[in-house]
């Protein structure tokens, strides 16, 4: 997601799977071992007015003989009427926030829970009323607020398909996750409803599970080409909004189209049935709910979305939504490829110029960020999650993915995307993983790189000078590495002039020690007249002389 907070502006988130039974292994999650959820059918009632809901979710999983529970994340203050395994009434203990369900001896087989309950909700799924008397309902489940309307694993290592069953008031439009199943028309206690459904046919994060509801208007956007999805089929792209925004659609949702096909060809197809754009009152800039993303109301009566906007959240529909990191300490693969990918999609639009502004402002971001100084990237210590949307998951990511595209090159960087993508997709990853993949396409260890960018805190800060050997015809840069963030391993690109002026391009590996001193390739007749260091700024290197 992007944060709407302005000081972090910069920092710019059923049947067919029952078949999936027959296999023998159950990995489970690793936030609830020996569980693995399949599926949740959900089924939701909305009020004319307020927010007391009334659910009824059954949750098919697979268990390993260990697994005698099963343990639904559920706020307390949700009143739990009637819990089934298999059919069969049982007592479950509800506190704590947790569903605890008891399930019958069994190994290997899958179960299936339901959960019927009610209650006022007060967080997750947010309920307004605007100054037009006019409700609506927007999911905002980052990180684990899903707890808070709908019983479920709710951690990222926990991805299942999911279909959705909502009756609203009918003058109300429902969208969700995955491809629409229609909807239909009917009077229950006098009440007229409109019943919605939808259907997520691939595995999502439990955060990622939303609804809206409200007087939205559709606008499918124009498609000038095809993006197919990974079922061979063009994806659909429709935006909604209040009926007051309708005016200046499509806007600045017709660079959809083009971003989708960016990604499609540097990453993959589409991972979703459909892409709907959605105003809504989503806490943040802009949440990725997978296959509908939810962008902040308050940007549209102005047309304050934009086309980077689109790009980060629609980046995370490969990133961060289908391939999900197995643990919120690995962020970065969400958050920092989403910032990455906004600079390669500015690159597209606006060219190399465009691309480099993106970089230097992340940089920046880095070099003076108090957050990147004290914790790494990586930063599984983090138990507060809302803490993690900072610049290290953000700007420092995001800048890490551009040195491994700058170092190891277009053709092994995105060999090795498309690689480590292709094996999570739909699944977890972490930054091992990605690692793993980026070291097979390119042929180079990469455990200094991660170690040293993501495992510690800060950044580079090399003091660089040089000699000059005129004996030999050599030129030494000399390296002092001995600040508060250590040494670095950096690929140092040199431009030397000369003393007639011609200037020579070179890059040499400065090694990660206190003090080293590493010769140019290449003899110089004369003494140069100037090195510059890195001069495009690849590096996350604050670089002084002595
Ligand atoms: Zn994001």
């Amino acid at each position: 997601m992007r944060s709407a907070v302005v000081g972090l502006a910069t920092l710019i988130v059923c049947t067919g799977s029952l078949r999936a039974q027959q296999a023998s292994v159950v990995v489970g999650s690793s936030y609830e071992p020996g569980i693995d959820v399949l599926d949740y059918d959900v089924r939701l009632e909305l009020p004319d007015t307020g927010a007391f809901i009334r659910g009824d979710v059954t949750v098919t999983a697979r268990r390993a003989s260990t697994a005698t529970r099963l343990r639904l994340d559920l706020v307390d203050w949700m009143l739990v009427r009637e819990v089934e395994v298999n059919g069969t009434r049982v007592h479950a203990q509800h506190s704590s926030d947790a569903l605890d369900v008891p399930l019958p001896a069994g190994s290997g087989d899958s179960v299936r829970v339901r959960v019927a309950y009610e209650g006022t909700v007060r967080d997750g799924l947010v309920v307004r009323k605007d100054s037009l008397e006019r409700w609506t309902w927007f999911g905002d489940n980052w990180p684990n607020r899903t707890r808070q309307w709908l019983p479920t694993v709710d951690h990222p290592s926990e991805k299942a398909t999911v279909s959705w069953t909502v009756r609203a008031p009918e003058r109300n439009v429902v969208v969700a996750n995955g491809g629409s199943l229609g909807a239909m028309h009917l009077t229950v206690g006098g009440r007229r409803l409109l019943e919605t459904r939808w259907r997520e046919s691939r595995p999502i994060p439990a955060y990622l599970m939303v609804i809206a509801a409200g007087p939205l208007v559709r606008f499918d956007v124009p498609e000038t080409t095809c993006n197919r999805g990974e079922d061979g089929e063009c994806v659909q792209q429709s935006v909604y909004v209040l009926p007051e925004s309708r005016a200046w659609l499509p806007g600045v949702f017709t660079a959809t189209g083009p971003i989708m096909s960016l990604y499609e060809r540097l990453v993959a197809p589409f991972p979703y049935e459909k892409l709907a754009h959605l105003e809504s009152s989503t806490r943040f800039g802009g949440m990725e709910n997978a296959s509908a993303i939810f962008y902040d109301g308050k940007l549209f009566p102005t047309q304050r979305v934009t086309d980077g906007l689109l790009a980060h959240e629609m980046a995370h529909q490969w990133f961060g939504d289908a391939v999900t990191e197995r643990e919120w300490g690995h962020l970065w693969l969400s958050e920092g490829f989403a910032t990455y990918f906004a600079a390669l999609w500015a690159r597209e639009k606006g060219g190399e110029a465009a691309y480099r502004a993106e970089l230097a402002q992340m940089r920046a971001t880095v070099l003076g960020d108090t957050v990147v100084a004290r914790r790494p990237v990586i930063d599984t210590a983090q138990t507060n999650y809302m803490a993690l949307l900072n610049a290290n998951s953000y700007s420092k990511g995001g800048f890490v993915l551009s040195m491994l595209h700058h170092e190891l090159g277009d053709s092994a960087f995105f060999r090795g995307i498309r690689s480590y993508y292709a094996a999570h997709r739909h699944g977890n990853a972490t930054s091992d993983d990605l690692r793993v993949a980026l070291e097979r396409s390119s042929g180079r260890s990469l455990t200094q790189f991660f170690d040293q960018w993501l495992r510690r805190p800060g950044f580079a800060e090399p003091s660089l000078d040089w000699t000059y050997d005129a004996r030999s015809g050599t030129v030494s840069v000399v390296a002092r590495q001995e600040g508060r963030f250590g040494a670095f391993a950096l690929p140092l690109t040199v431009v030397v002039t000369e003393s007639d002026d011609a200037t020579r391009r070179l890059v040499v590996d400065i090694p990660a020690e206190p003090r080293a001193t590493v010769p140019l390739p290449g003899r110089f007749a004369r003494r140069p007249k100037s090195l510059a260091f890195d001069p495009d700024s690849t590096l996350l290197a604050r670089i002084s002389r002595p």
